[in-house]
């Protein structure tokens, strides 16, 4: 027997918050989740759905509310899917994320001595993307421009988004307001219909160069010189606009074409010493300020003296690789996605790094090769996608026994499930530190040390 039925309406103590942002109560020890309550809140709630293990209810009064609750500044943040916390003072944040990486830690790594730092936050957790990826629509007859609803392609038309740089808003709006007068029809994705599916606003935090991208459904584009016009009135300190050409019928947001129509190809950015020249499509982390401090503890946990053979696996445009080359004897870098290792080579030799090497490959593939061809790692780092590392290259770890391992990763579940494996196989974890790259949402990141016990 379940404790709640569908429709009651009761009033419930919320203990937790699931890793989307959720509050958690416990009804009788029955799980509800309840969008939009915070942990240590009484809350009536109306039950919406329940299911064998657990049930879903809407928030509808806040009885006892949070000393962390607080107004969230965003206009759409009811309905937009990019933010999940702002109700959450960034204090009430900081706590939330520490407890989900100790959390992970202990109940899925089953370690629960390993110490899990305070998150590095930011000063200002405000408007620190460096990259906005832009639909545009149209809704009711206008042309609407946004970003989109939580699992959905409907897009929460706003003016203004607070985690994005003030320019890319005033391009947005600008944009949205003359696209009619242009004559540049919004693509319609149920269609495929219309010209202009997205517009990409990337700005270098260290050298301000801006970059923005239209990404277009056809190649032929007259009103071209007309948005460029508009750009540079709006913005004038854009240094680059490109054309991306996108004919398919796909949710991913480049095509393969790139056109440069004014000013220059790249942008170029610095995180620390090391310059980075970006491309339209160039992977690149969205937060330098916090990329700087997570590069940095990466580089600290990897206690380099200037005589290690490092690998990177999972090195993206080599970003990691070449912060770690300026202090190690030499850094090979492994990146699943060409591009993005042409991108390593060209910025290893912008910084004369000569003491690296890229390749592109499946990790898990790559190492165990290196390792045959005699190139052997004295400190491991690797960074995978959220589905965290391949079981082919934990096996190659253990084999090979680098004698440190830096982990640096975006999602504590997967992270700690790797180092239970890591652990069992005879490393130590020695510290997690969490890192906040994406203030307001939900997401985590960590680096943990690990060293080979003797
Ligand atoms: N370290 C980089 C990128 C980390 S994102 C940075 O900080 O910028 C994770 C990267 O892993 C992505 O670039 C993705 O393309 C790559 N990747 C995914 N699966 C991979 C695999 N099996 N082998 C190597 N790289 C892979």
């Amino acid at each position: 027997m379940k404790p709640v039925n569908k429709n009651d309406r009761i009033t419930v103590h919320v203990e937790d918050l699931t890793h989307d942002g959720a509050g958690v109560a416990k009804v009788e020890g029955y799980p509800l989740f309840v969008p939009g309550a915070l942990p240590g809140e009484d809350v009536v709630v109306h039950v919406l759905k329940t299911l064998k293990s657990y049930g879903f209810a809407k928030l509808i009064e806040i009885k006892q509310s949070s000393p962390f609750r607080v107004t969230a500044p965003c206009p759409v943040f009811d309905t937009c899917g990019g933010c999940q916390i702002q109700h959450l003072s960034y204090e009430g944040q900081m706590t939330f994320k520490q407890k989900l990486v100790r959390d992970a830690i202990t109940r899925i790594g089953k370690l629960p001595d390993v110490p899990v730092h305070p998150v590095k936050g930011m000063e200002h957790p405000w408007r620190y993307r460096n990259k906005s990826q832009i639909p545009f629509g149209t809704q009711d007859g206008k042309v609407v421009a946004g970003f989109y609803q939580p699992r959905s392609h409907d897009i929460a038309d706003t003016d203004i988004c607070l985690i994005q740089t003030p320019e890319a808003d005033a391009i947005m709006v600008s944009l949205k307001k003359s696209l009619a007068e242009m004559g540049i029809e919004p693509y319609e994705e149920a269609t495929h219909r219309g010209m202009l599916r997205h517009v990409v606003v990337r700005k270098a935090r260290a050298t301000g160069e801006i970059m923005v991208v239209l990404v277009t459904k056809k190649k032929k584009f007259p009103q071209a010189a007309h948005a460029i016009e508009l750009i540079q009135a709006t913005v004038p300190e854009v240094t680059s606009i490109v054309q991306n050409i996108n004919s398919e019928k796909t949710n991913v947001i480049f095509g393969a074409e790139t056109l440069t129509l004014w000013g220059k190809d790249v942008i170029e950015d610095q995180i620390g010493d090391v310059r980075f020249e970006i491309s339209a499509r160039s992977f690149y982390q969205i937060n330098p300020e916090q990329t700087e401090v997570l590069y940095g503890q990466a580089l600290e946990y990897a206690q380099l003296t200037g005589k290690e053979t490092v690998i990177d696996a999972y090195c993206g445009i080599g970003t990691i690789s070449l912060f770690l080359a300026q202090q190690a004897e030499f850094v090979m870098g492994v990146e699943i996605v060409p591009q993005a290792i042409e991108d390593a080579k060209r910025n290893a030799e912008l910084n004369g790094l000569s003491n690296t090497l890229f390749e592109a490959g499946p990790a898990e593939q790559v190492i165990p090769r290196w390792y045959k061809e005699g190139k052997k790692a004295d400190v491991l780092v690797v960074d995978p996608p959220r589905k965290g590392c391949d079981e082919q290259l934990l096996r190659t770890i253990l084999k090979q026994r680098p004698t440190r391992v830096v982990y640096v990763s975006c999602n504590p579940a997967t992270l700690a499930r790797d180092l239970r494996i890591l652990e069992d196989g005879g490393y130590r974890t020695k510290e997690v530190q969490p890192v906040d790259m994406f203030p307001q949402s939900t997401h985590c990141e960590a680096v943990a040390w690990l060293e080979l016990a003797e």
